[in-house]
């Protein structure tokens, strides 16, 4: 649908465009013609030759005038050849000179032409008509003197347009100060049919906004107890968890025109811009309230101004903050227009933004739990025709971490699977393949590997599987594949937790379990490869995140030097501190490594049988790993969530991939 709504919005504005084009590439034409032409049109093509006074006087007394014009402003006279005469005055047939050659002299004064051809004329030389013309040039001279003028600005505004089209497609010098917002309104071709009903979980996101639906639908209820509406919310959540769907649920619902623009639309390389945009947009959004202005992303110009001057680089977005806030700050509060803004972070967000009268509401957008999920599936199952057999339960127990747009995009992936294998209906493989391809990209068979790398790999993804199997706190695994997927070589895949809080040692089996893959190839093939990059970032974040900002080493207990502004400058610590940091990063990093090496001695059977299976078979499940390794005795929470909430088809044979070891980041 948004695609839809942009069409036609570019057309509507293509229109008017488009003749201008046509009026441009006319006015071109004709000027060339004009140039090339010489300014008289109906003489192109036909000869003519200047002559003096004396010649001139010499043709018309040889009877070779048919037609003589005079043109006293200018001093001219024109004489027009006689057809059987053009041979003596052009010395060329008529073929070659055209049908009205003509020669031109500057005559001495009018009264002496007027006698001179009079005198002719009684002589019977001259027998044709004989004209006057005014010199009615002159709005030729004046264009010509100001067409290089005419021809800069031309292409002047022709580069502008061009420029001013790039960004979003209906700029344009005239309207570069418009703001380019979307308007989705009743009664029009582009209407909002969201509704609450489409935003599936968001329970207590939906709660708050209900609220301005109310104010929208009956604001007298609440003024006329004094209250005051508010001007703005806040959506605060990760991308694609439903803040533009929300918003416009919210217009949906009050049943109000809909503002719709990217926080980026209002920059533009031109300065001034941006606040007139939004002094445009906030004019517009005036004349149709009560409704509601969405501007996504508006940490684009939303964020802190810097402090330093130094920095100097971004007065365009700092003025059209300050319009922004201005414009929230005139309009009154029971003019019915309200911002709704989303972000994913609230915290690089200028402090102005965020004071009372302003977003005074923050409403937070989070990713979808388990039950949320499954709530976001059965919104996006609705128009596809699934597999009877199909278990929402299991798809959302497949997908943590996933937002509603990954969901949706799991739907819409699943259905294109199953069209291209010819089915008549999705089913539960045409689902978990989509899981799969969005989380790791496609797979890549065709990756050639000798067997020593598949060894490594498999060796490798055994290390991190092993791992995690025997540690309470690691996440439990589903699977592990050394089939190259997306810039993968190896993956193994788990279902992370879905806690709220996560502790240290939760952290630290985590770490260990990732430095697995490492330990592995150190200890059983005696190498270190470049495989474990990827695993070796993620550890020192993490190692930093625990060290710097969560106070989890002992030898910087509770201290937080986490700095959310733009630009560090300066650690908020010392030298001294910074050294310390780092040597506890490598402490704990190394630590974890020992630990993960000593753990792989121990079951260095059990890792041997893994990996020698994982090169046969390429792809193992967890119930693999359960035969080698035995049960693991601890319960996993989401286990228990799952128990309790009473889903009866466990279905742990199946279990199929889920995100790779990257979803689960850690929760810095
Ligand atoms: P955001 O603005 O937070 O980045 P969007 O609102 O643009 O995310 O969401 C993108 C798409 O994801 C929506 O159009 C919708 O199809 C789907 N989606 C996201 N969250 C939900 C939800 N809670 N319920 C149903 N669909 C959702
Ligand atoms: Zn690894």
């Amino acid at each position: 649908m948004e695609t839809q709504n942009n069409n036609k919005n570019r057309n509507k504005n293509k229109m008017p465009r488009l003749n201008l084009t046509w009026i441009y590439i006319a006015i071109a034409i004709a000027l060339g013609y004009l140039f090339f032409a010489g300014g008289d049109m109906q003489t192109a093509g036909t000869a003519s030759k200047s002559v003096t006074y004396t010649v001139f006087k010499q043709y018309v007394e040889q009877g070779f005038a048919n037609k003589i014009v005079a043109n006293k402003d200018e001093g001219t006279v024109r004489m027009y050849v006689r057809p059987e005469h053009v041979r003596d005055v052009f010395q060329q047939g008529i073929e070659q000179t055209g049908k009205q050659p003509f020669v031109q002299a500057e005559f001495p004064s009018a009264d002496k032409l007027d006698e001179f051809i009079s005198s002719q004329q009684d002589l019977g030389n001259f027998k044709g008509e004989l004209s006057y013309k005014r010199s009615n040039d002159t709005f030729m001279q004046v264009f010509w003197n100001l067409f290089p003028l005419l021809f800069i600005i031309a292409v002047w505004i022709f580069i502008m347009r061009r420029m001013g089209s790039g960004g979003g497609g209906m700029g344009g010098i005239f309207n570069v100060g418009r703001s380019r917002a979307q308007l989705v309104e009743k009664g029009t071709e582009n209407e909002s049919k969201v509704t609450f009903k489409d935003v599936a979980g968001q329970a207590s996101a939906k709660q708050e906004v209900q609220e301005i639906v109310e104010f929208l639908k009956n604001p007298k209820k609440f003024t006329d107890l004094g209250g005051k509406i508010p001007k703005g919310a806040l959506l605060v959540g990760p991308p694609g968890t439903g803040k533009t769907l929300l918003a416009k649920a919210v217009a949906g619902e009050a049943d109000v025109p809909f503002f719709s623009m990217s926080g980026s639309d209002f920059v533009e390389m031109f300065v001034g811009v941006g606040a007139s945009r939004v002094r445009d947009l906030f004019r517009q959004a005036k004349e149709k309230a009560p409704c509601i202005i969405f501007i996504d992303e508006i940490d684009a110009v939303g964020r802190a101004r810097s402090r330093t001057a130094m920095m100097g680089g971004n007065d365009e977005r700092e003025s059209t903050l300050n319009q922004l806030l201005t414009e929230m700050d005139g309009f009154g509060t029971n003019s019915g227009v309200i911002i709704m803004a989303a972000t994913n972070r609230a915290d690089i967000l200028d402090k102005a933004l965020l004071r009372a009268g302003r977003f005074d509401r923050q409403i937070h957008v989070d990713l979808p739990d388990l039950n949320e999920r499954k709530a976001v599936f059965k919104v996006h199952l609705r128009p596809i025709k699934v597999d009877s057999s199909l278990d929402v339960d299991l798809l959302a127990r497949q997908t943590p971490g996933f937002s509603g747009a990954d969901i949706a995009n799991v739907c819409n992936e699943a259905a294109l699977i199953a069209a291209r294998h010819g089915k008549q209906a999705v089913t539960k493989e045409d689902f978990l393949a989509a899981v799969d391809r969005i989380v790791g990209g496609l797979e890549k068979k065709t990756k050639v590997m000798t067997e020593e790398e598949k060894r490594t790999i498999a060796l490798h993804e055994a290390g991190h599987a092993t791992i995690s199997w025997n540690l309470q706190y690691a996440n439990p695994l589903i699977k592990v594949t050394i089939v190259p997927r997306g810039r993968a070589l190896g993956a193994a895949w788990y279902l992370p937790e879905e806690r709220q809080i996560t502790t240290r040692e939760q952290m630290l089996d985590e770490m260990c379990a990732t430095l697995g893959g490492r330990a592995a190839e150190e200890l059983f093939t005696g190498h270190i490869s470049s495989g474990a990059m990827n695993d070796l970032e993620r550890v020192t974040k993490q190692a930093y995140g625990m060290i710097a900002y969560m106070g989890m080493s002992d030898a910087l207990p509770n201290l937080c030097y986490y700095d959310n502004s733009e630009y560090q400058w300066q650690r908020p610590y010392s030298e001294a501190t910074a050294e310390l940091i780092d040597k506890e990063v490598k402490r704990m990093v190394n630590e974890q490594y020992e630990r993960a090496k000593q753990l792989l001695m121990e079951k260095r059977d059990g890792h041997k049988a893994l990996a020698d299976l994982l090169v046969e078979r390429e792809v193992i499940y967890a119930e693999d790993v359960e035969k080698i390794f035995g049960k693991r005795p601890w319960v996993s929470r989401t286990e228990e969530l799952l128990s309790a909430s009473g889903s009866e088809d466990e279905d742990t044979n199946e279990q199929q991939p889920t995100p790779p070891e990257d979803a689960e980041s850690s929760t810095l």
